[in-house]
């Protein structure tokens, strides 16, 4: 597999701002063909022509998991294809090479210039198949341009609120870090669920089950705060039961003369 010239990095963030505000505008107005998790919005571009637009060290993930839906696959990896990342992917995939050749994938390395959305899969749609036709130019900076139909986006997140670690909760690659058993973090007091905790899935069914397990834990550990205070009373009252009242007798008996 030749290599092509890595691209400047200019460029991969310009492309990356473009995608990131693509995949905003994805979020506003569902998938649009622009998605993340091949398992929540692949199915209605199911068997049409695919990117895989980020790293290429994520690309070759991205194709196993994609495999199954996508068969004609580009992986636009903007640059990185370098000696690093791939001294990267010799370490963590051996063989990697040898696999994207087997499925038929072709690497582009090219800087992205831009991406042109050329039908519209919200008006050009089947809905007895659930398959929408969008349609896209892909711009490179070489001059030349390739059109694909939908893409799966490999962007670095950040957690919008800095607001756990400052509690002290342990973070792990964005994520905060839980014990699955009852959703703790390392925070006393502070529960991580759904997205934003660290089992890694990122699904409705999962942010409710961690959801309501937390509330459960919440409401058990409130509840034991409660039960402790009658401890408390019960001792100040053996306290009182030892120490007797005298002084508070005297006070009384001075205060009445
Ligand atoms: C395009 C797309 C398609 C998806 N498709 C599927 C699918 O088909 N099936 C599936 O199971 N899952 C799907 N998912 C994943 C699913 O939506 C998430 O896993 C799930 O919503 C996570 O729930 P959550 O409660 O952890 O987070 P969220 O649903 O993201 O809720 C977090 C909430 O917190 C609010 N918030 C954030 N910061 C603050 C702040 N500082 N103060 C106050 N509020 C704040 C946000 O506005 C948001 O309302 C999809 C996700 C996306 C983006």
């Amino acid at each position: 597999m030749a290599r092509p010239t890595p691209a400047a990095k200019s460029s991969l963030q310009l492309a990356s701002a473009t995608f990131s505000q693509t995949r905003q505008a994805s979020k506003r107005r569902g998938n649009e063909a622009f998605f993340w998790c091949d398992w929540c919005d692949g199915y209605e571009h199911r068997d049409q022509s695919f990117g895989i637009l980020g790293s290429i060290v994520d690309a070759v993930g991205s194709v196993i998991e994609s495999e199954t839906l996508f068969h004609d696959i580009i992986a636009f990896v903007n640059g990185t294809y370098t000696d690093e990342n791939v001294a990267i992917l010799d370490k963590n995939r051996p063989g990697w090479a040898t696999q994207l050749q087997g499925y038929g994938v072709v690497i582009n390395n090219a800087s992205i210039k831009s991406i042109d959305r050329i039908q519209d899969g919200a008006v050009v749609h089947n809905v007895t198949t659930d398959t929408e036709y969008d349609k896209f130019q892909v711009n490179l900076a070489n001059g030349s341009s390739i059109e694909r139909d939908a893409f799966l986006t490999n962007f670095p997140s950040i957690q919008h609120s800095t607001l756990g670690s400052s509690l002290g909760v342990k973070v792990y690659s964005e994520k905060m870090i839980v014990d699955p058993g009852s959703m703790r973090t390392a925070a006393l007091g502070v529960f991580a669920v759904g997205d934003a905790n660290s089992d890694n899935a990122t699904n409705v069914p999962h942010a409710m089950y961690s959801g309501k397990k937390a509330a459960v834990y919440v409401h058990v550990e409130i509840e034991k705060e409660h039960a402790a205070t009658f401890l408390q009373k019960r001792e100040v009252e053996n306290i009182h039961e030892r120490m007797g009242n005298d002084l508070e007798d005297l006070w009384k008996r001075l205060s009445s003369d």
